[in-house]
């Protein structure tokens, strides 16, 4: 049996007829920048994630460039964020001429440790980017305390965590601003990239709506440097079908993670997923933790099972980061976390059976 890690084939399947007569449309009418379709998106992402202002753009990394660029981050300032994370999140610090300050994570979430935050703060911060990985919200109360006390903005980075929760409230609206991505691979994925940003704050909403367009108001008046950081209506509309099943296909991957998760019980080489009590995860990756792992990805990589290793090189150890300073031992949980992590299929078109193939193959391998 083969069962990959992601099977968007099987959610097409169950959307096509819809998908292919919106962009068909889009298509038909030519309209394809801009214009009503991704103002519809935009107004629906913003409500619900409990915003009131969303900006769409080209990916999830253009939307956090677009939301550092309209905050005016930039040479000089620093961000705080985690090193354990897709690149973008720090890359487009350093795009912007900042430096990324990483700090450890939690062994059991693998988030941002929100206790490590204040003794990296300087009189060069201007903001902290947590990142809410795997479709599990950071710690977002001691984030906003200590954003508060030092007068720091907050971006969410929810490129993996579109309406999952925080004590009942919505990735993305804790924040100054919040990102998300609709890459494929994501809970609510394009036919192709795009991305988000959501705010409650008029001022930013509408400086990143400008920058997106190059910093243009008025046609062809530029006061400030922006950038093409627009979403495609073809992304639009096909987002704009798949936003419904949305809430289906969480609770399907959490269903799906249940059962992993009791099947793993009494195997005592696995960590399975830690969900703290004031989250629900939206479970985009399933990641467990074990001592073999690369012998784990081989084995079930042989026996045609998806898997993968989100992240195998902390952001603070990339050769391209390497001006900044930090060694190996610098930050030793996620540097430990990044050994031991392996991710397993969890998309809800999973069958009872391919879970219990997957599980099966792994408690086999490691016992
Ligand atoms: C996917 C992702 C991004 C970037 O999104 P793109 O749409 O691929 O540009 C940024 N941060 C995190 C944590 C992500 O998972």
């Amino acid at each position: 049996m083969q069962v990959p890690l992601l099977d968007l084939k099987a959610q097409y399947a169950t959307i096509k007829e819809e998908v292919l007569a919106a962009v068909s449309e889009v298509l038909e009418t030519q309209w394809c920048i801009g214009g009503p379709n991704v103002e519809e998106l935009e107004k629906q992402v913003a409500k619900i994630s409990g915003c009131k202002y969303a900006v769409g753009a080209s990916s999830g990394t253009d939307a956090i460039l677009n939301t550092l660029m309209s905050l005016g981050i930039g040479v000089g300032d620093e961000v705080i964020t985690t090193p354990f994370t897709f690149f973008a999140t720090a890359g487009c610090i350093a795009r912007v001429g900042a430096k990324p300050v990483f700090v450890d994570i939690d062994p059991l979430t693998y988030n941002i440790d929100p206790a490590l935050i204040e003794p990296a703060i300087t009189d060069k911060t201007k903001a902290i980017l947590p990142v809410h990985l795997y479709g599990q919200m950071a710690d977002m109360d001691p984030i906003m305390a200590i954003a508060g006390t030092y007068g720091l903005a907050v971006i969410e980075d929810a490129c993996q965590s579109i309406t999952s929760t925080y004590k009942k409230r919505k990735a993305g609206s804790f924040g100054t601003a919040g990102c998300f991505s609709f890459f494929p691979s994501k809970n609510l994925g394009g036919i192709g990239d795009g991305g988000m940003t959501v705010t409650n704050d008029e001022k930013l909403y509408n400086k990143m709506m400008s920058m997106r367009n190059h910093g243009m108001e008025d046609a062809y008046y530029h006061k400030s440097i922006g950038g093409n950081f627009r979403l495609d209506p073809i992304q639009a509309v096909a987002l704009l079908v798949k936003l419904p099943h949305l809430k289906s296909w969480s609770n399907g991957r959490r269903k799906n993670a249940a059962y992993y998760t009791k099947k793993f019980a009494n195997v005592e080489r696995i960590v399975t997923p830690t969900i703290s009590d004031d989250c629900v995860s939206i479970y985009n990756q399933y990641v467990i933790r074990v001592g073999n792992r690369d012998g784990l990805l081989g084995h079930l990589r042989a026996s045609n099972i998806g898997c993968a290793v989100y992240y195998p090189v902390p952001l603070h150890l990339q050769e391209c980061f390497a001006d900044l300073g930090y060694r190996e031992g610098d930050l030793p949980v996620c540097e430990q976390a990044a050994k031991d992590v392996i991710a397993l299929p969890i998309y809800p078109e999973l069958t009872d059976e391919m879970k219990d193939h997957v599980a099966k193959t792994v408690i086999d391998f490691l016992e």
